[in-house]
């Protein structure tokens, strides 16, 4: 029983009745209840919200309004007020009543004493308390404390019927953690349980007051949003609860990098009922799900056409694979040096019975995600083997980079299945295989994927990560993945020559797969002039539409045949230098002799620097350049004599800096090493300038000179 002081209010209009209640707690020598009255609803609202009222004594024949109005107007406003109702009736159907609309007890004046009320007053408490928390539990999700599935639906209907009355606008918004899967294997599963609680508690933090979340099952949230005034509005708060989420969570001392899919769907357009609106919104998570697709994704009508389509789609590749509807192509990769073949990467082609060949970009995003792919994979690798089997076989020795998906790698049995497809034949080195996975698939959300690669790589099998740098490998990461080949993704590439950041990337790429040891292949060469360039910034390897197209195998033996007869020079000798494009190259090569300068600086403060060091003080690069190349050809633009006079100034201020070195004056070294950084950003601007006058006058098509 509760021992402390009841605070009990009387709602009572007679006031011999009051007296009468006072009364009977008094003879019963009760201490424990401390009684205050009112003789209206309207001021017991008011002390109701100032005071801790822990039960409500209600007589029901209230002078302001009807009893059983009354009743049902306090326990909504007060769900938590344990209710006794006081009756002068003894009135059967009412007291039924007046329980069915929450009071827990009914009472009948005359018939009671002190005794009596008290414990029916105790009782009331203490059932109020069991019904608060049955009703919770009933209502809320045990492990985070959201409201669950059922109360979200409920609630859905009743503020779909509030909108509708004042015409006003909601939106439901589905939520799904990505890789939660992922989080749960790789920390186990009271990680993922804090993880759910953790967001549970940041998705209640960032909404408004008015606004419900809950917990739908599994790793999905469901927020109504009301009321909203339009999509504009419903997108700035469904970013706000985005950005409250999507960020690196600490969690026993495990960091989980967060990120979601969010489905929307709103009132009244997408429709009148919860069902409605709750499937609408399903749908455009699942679409947002499946295609790594907007971070946001509305429904539309048009979005059932798309998932319709993806079905059917699904449904005709599976049937294409018995058909052997597919086909592989086969593109070339060469050295860029030497023009010799380095090998092939087999790209599949959908042969299609009615819209013909088709790319992979027409049916893998459909099947993204699906068994369907790691069925195609197993096709993919099977043809690729026996492909180079039969080209091994004539005595041609080519390496053979094969696509694989991530859901392949996850396979249990992958590993296994490979080594059996290798042992079917001998004769093929399976260093002349090469798996390309992509950059992106490497994600921390699959732990067991570097001992997979392990796996792979001790069998001999070669291993490359593909469109590197547009995913997001930290070095940590990369250096413990036993990977051979870096494949510069063809965005960088084909945008090389007119965005200085891409040139940048390729470089920094291309160092870094250095320092790892790493070979380095440039994806997307579409113009031979890319070559020169390419070998200057060191990366050696290439492919590309400017080498080769993807070609069936027999295309593919063709071009091979030209390819070896001209030793590749009809398409990579003479390298004619494109004027821009060697303003970048020159560019790279002072930049890289700054940074190599001021990196010897730094050493000779505590080592003496070699001969061969030293000499670099002395020998800027592209000297050469500006004074023949460069100065024929772009001499009368002022870019041009600028960046002269500053090439002269740098030369200077690194003689002076090995004077210095040679002084031991570590001021003197550190001033013109600041003097150096500083020259770097005017330098960047007047390159900058002169590749754009270059340009200019190249479009204007006026040779300065012959
Ligand atoms: P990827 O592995 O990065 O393959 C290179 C893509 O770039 C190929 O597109 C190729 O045709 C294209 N390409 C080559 N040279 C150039 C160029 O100079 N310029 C431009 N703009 N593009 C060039 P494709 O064949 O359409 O394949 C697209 C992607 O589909 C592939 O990108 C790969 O990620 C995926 N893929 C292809 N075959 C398979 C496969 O058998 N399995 C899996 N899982 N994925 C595959
Ligand atoms: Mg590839
Ligand atoms: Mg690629």
């Amino acid at each position: 029983m509760v021992d402390r002081t009841l605070k009990v209010l009387l709602v009572e209009d007679n006031p011999g009745d009051v007296l009468l209640v006072k009364e009977m707690l008094h003879s019963a020598g009760e201490h424990r209840i401390e009684l205050g009255y009112t003789n209206r609803i309207s001021t017991a609202r008011e002390i109701l919200e100032g005071t801790g009222i822990d039960a409500l004594l209600l007589d029901l024949g209230l002078p302001d309004v009807n009893g059983l109005d009354t009743l049902e107007k306090i326990r909504r406003i007060y769900p938590d007020l344990p209710i006794v109702v006081l009756s002068s009736l003894e009135d059967e159907e009412m007291a039924v009543s007046a329980l069915q609309i929450g009071a827990q007890d009914f009472l009948v004046k005359g018939t009671i004493n002190g005794h009596l009320l008290t414990r029916a007053l105790f009782y009331a408490i203490k059932r109020k308390e069991l019904d608060s928390r049955l009703l919770f539990m009933a209502n809320h999700d045990s492990l985070t404390g959201l409201y669950n599935r059922k109360f979200f639906h409920e609630q859905l209907n009743r503020s779909i019927a509030i909108s509708s009355k004042h015409t006003r606008k909601l939106a439901v918004l589905l939520i799904d953690l990505a890789n939660f899967r992922g989080v749960n294997d790789t920390f186990g599963q009271a990680v993922g349980d804090q993880l759910l609680a953790e967001v549970a508690r940041r998705l209640q933090q960032g909404v408004r007051k008015s606004d419900t979340v809950a917990r739908m099952g599994g790793d999905e949230f469901g927020l109504i949003l009301e009321p909203v005034h339009d999509e504009v509005h419903v997108s700035e708060l469904a970013k706000k609860i985005r950005e409250n989420l999507c960020r690196v969570h600490t969690i026993e001392g495990n960091e989980i990098d967060l990120d979601l899919a969010v489905g929307i769907s709103l009132f009244p357009s997408d429709g009148p009922t919860a069902g409605d609106l709750v499937r609408k919104a399903g749908r455009a998570l699942q679409l947002s799900r499946e295609t790594g697709g907007l971070p946001l994704q509305y429904y539309d009508l048009s979005m059932e056409e798309t998932l319709k389509i993806r079905k059917e789609l699904r449904s005709e590749f599976s049937r294409a694979l018995k058909n052997h509807e597919l086909v592989l192509h086969y593109q070339p990769i060469v050295n860029l040096r030497t023009h010799s073949l380095w090998g092939v990467e087999a790209l599949v082609r959908w042969n299609h019975p009615e819209r013909g060949l088709l790319f992979p970009g027409a049916f893998l995003p459909q099947i993204m995600g699906t068994e369907l792919i790691v069925s195609m994979g197993d096709w993919v690798l099977r043809e690729a083997l026996s492909q180079l089997f039969r080209w091994t076989n004539k005595g041609i020795t080519l390496s053979m980079s094969v696509n694989v998906d991530l859901l392949q790698l996850r396979k249990p049995d992958f590993v296994s299945r490979l080594t059996k497809l290798l042992e079917r034949y001998p004769s093929i080195p399976p260093r002349l295989l090469e798996l390309e996975i992509l950059e992106t698939s490497t994600a921390e959300d699959f732990p067991n994927l570097p001992e997979i690669l392990s796996d792979i790589h001790d069998r001999g099998v070669r291993l490359a990560i593909d469109d590197f740098g547009t995913g997001y490998s930290s070095l940590a990461y990369l250096k413990h993945l036993p990977v051979d080949t870096l494949k510069i993704d063809q965005g960088f590439v084909i945008g090389m020559r007119n965005n200085r950041e891409n040139l940048a990337i390729i470089e920094s790429i291309v160092s870094l797969s250095r320092i790892f040891g790493r070979g380095v292949v440039a994806e997307g060469m579409e113009e031979m002039e890319y070559a020169p360039l390419l070998i200057k910034l060191g990366c050696d390897h290439a492919q590309g539409y400017a080498i080769g197209r993807p070609m069936p195998a027999e295309g593919f033996m063709e071009w091979r045949r030209e390819w070896l007869a001209n030793d590749g020079s009809e398409k990579l000798l003479p390298l004619p230098p494109v004027n821009e494009l060697s303003i970048l190259s020159t560019q790279v090569e002072h930049f890289a002799w700054i940074q190599h300068v001021l990196s010897l600086v730094q050493k000779a403060s505590s080592t003496a620097l070699s001969s061969t060091e030293e000499k670099v003080f002395s020998s800027p690069p592209a000297q050469e350049w500006y004074l023949k190349e460069g100065r024929a050809h772009y001499g009368s633009i002022p870019a041009f004599q600028e960046l002269d006079s500053l090439h002269r100034e740098s030369q200077e201020i690194a003689r002076e800096m090995l004077r210095f070195i040679h002084e031991r004056n570590i001021e003197g070294m550190r001033y013109d090493s600041r003097r150096l950084l500083l020259s770097k950003d005017t330098l960047l601007a007047l390159y900058g300038t002169l590749q754009k006058d270059a340009l200019f006058r190249s479009i204007l098509d006026k040779p300065e000179c012959s």
